[in-house]
């Protein structure tokens, strides 16, 4: 496989190199210089088979002879150890629910995945893992990771503004897992990965590696729940199906839009975000302003500046789409919370980030079309303000009710980076 970097399309790099180096030059994002299509019988054939099976077919398509097809579904078998089951939510909408892994959330899929890759091509080499979260990456990768031999796992997270059960999942293992709460925002924890990355001296010593969702490998992995879903749909619902996306990074949206390009049958998509609206302003008006970010009851989702949208936008150049055929909109915490009410009304529990993806969805689909939210998180990861707005407790399920109980393990620290490079020099080998 053949990547190039989005800012200079002269840099290219394998996978191999594309999983070991996150970004580019100039921080620029990597992007698949040939992007695979399968015909309408292939899809349908794609779409018989299990899991495992076709995941590992999809992510050959693009990674190609660098890394034989057996090799691919064995990693695939030890990281998609979960189901992601389509579940109806009312006549003509459907919630695809990718919180069944270890941390209850989807980038499970993308973090287990890459932690299985990056341990394919490092062939033993030290490596060091430095990411930012806005709260479930961090899980994910920790958990991902946790234990893995030759790695080292850093984890930047904004302080005091995570949910405090989100915090405990993934800042109580110890080991190999060592995570820092900066004083700041995401954004903030996000520019100081980035300076990091800048530092050649530093970046060479350590080995860093950032496992965010701008690694290709989580990408790719992502692509292959959106077939999962349509498989599990019927003929009738997949003729017309529409796709709603709680946004934050925007890498779960570039992920569905490559299932696209790969010819899976998806009439259109809804890039949702809660008040932190930059992409869907952008897409109003075509003006590129982020506002400070602002924190939401989908704390997931509050990035300004989301920093897998160029991919989004190369990848409707390389197609010829027309960016005017992503349909979008933003949701406020205040609808947040009566959309969490109308849906516990239908029977469905929900949490807030999958809300809003609902809410556009429910506005904006048509007679005839069928409609598919993404469940980003289980319901008790944002125990506080679900419990709180629809007045009920709910279970803490098993994973997250053994962390509750030990004691957080973070190191504070300010939005400095001089100070963020001694820690990372100092790390216990
Ligand atoms: C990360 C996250 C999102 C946003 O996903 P992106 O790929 O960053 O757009 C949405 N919901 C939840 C629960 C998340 O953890």
């Amino acid at each position: 496989m053949k990547l190039y970097n989005i800012k200079d399309h002269n840099e290219q790099v394998s996978f191999a190199q594309a999983i070991k180096q996150g970004l580019g030059r100039q921080q620029g994002l990597f992007f698949p210089l040939d992007l695979p299509e399968f015909s309408l019988t292939e899809i349908d054939q794609l779409l018989e088979l299990d899991l495992v099976t076709r995941s590992a077919r999809i992510l050959s398509a693009f990674i190609g002879d660098e890394i034989p097809l057996e090799v691919i579904e064995k990693r695939v078998n030890a990281a998609f150890e979960f189901p992601a089951p389509v579940v109806g939510v009312s006549e003509d909408i459907a919630a695809l629910e990718l919180f069944h892994g270890p941390t209850l959330a989807f980038k499970d899929f993308g973090a287990r995945f890459m932690a299985q890759m990056l341990t394919e091509v490092a062939k033993g080499q030290p490596v060091t893992i430095l990411t930012a979260t806005s709260g479930d990456t961090g899980a994910a990768v920790a958990h991902a990771f946790y234990g893995l031999e030759n790695v080292r796992v850093v984890i930047l997270y904004p302080k005091g503004k995570i949910s405090p059960l989100q915090e405990k999942l993934f800042c109580t293992l110890g080991g190999n897992i060592h995570t820092v709460a900066i004083e700041g925002d995401f954004d903030a924890c996000q520019a100081l990965v980035k300076q990091a990355f800048d530092d050649e001296p530093l970046k060479k010593q350590l080995g860093l590696n950032s496992a965010n969702s701008i690694n290709i490998s989580r990408l790719l992995a992502q692509i292959c729940y959106y077939f999962e879903a349509v498989a599990q749909l019927s003929q009738q619902q997949r003729n017309q199906l529409v796709v709603s996306v709680p946004s934050g990074n925007f890498g779960d949206l570039t992920a569905g839009l490559l299932a696209k390009s790969l010819g899976l049958p998806i009439k259109r998509f809804i890039a949702a975000t809660n008040a932190n609206d930059t992409v869907p302003r952008f897409l109003a008006a075509g003006d590129w302003l982020p506002n400070v970010t602002v924190a939401t009851l989908s704390n997931a989702m509050d990035v300004s500046q989301p920093n897998n949208w160029p991919r989004v936008e190369e990848l409707f150049r390389r197609k010829n789409w027309r960016l005017d055929s992503l349909a979008y909109g933003a949701v406020d915490d205040e609808t947040t919370r009566s959309t969490l009410r109308e849906l516990a009304g239908l029977g469905y529990i929900s949490e807030p980030h999958a809300a809003i993806a609902y809410r556009l969805l429910r506005d904006q689909l048509q007679p005839g079309e069928y409609g598919l939210f993404l469940g980003t998180a289980h319901p008790a990861k944002f125990k506080e303000s679900v419990d709180q707005i629809l007045g009920q407790t709910l279970p803490l399920p098993q994973p997250l009710a053994i962390r509750a109980s030990l004691p957080l393990l973070s190191r504070e620290l300010s939005a400095d980076f001089s100070q963020l490079r001694q820690v990372l020099l100092d790390l216990p080998q």
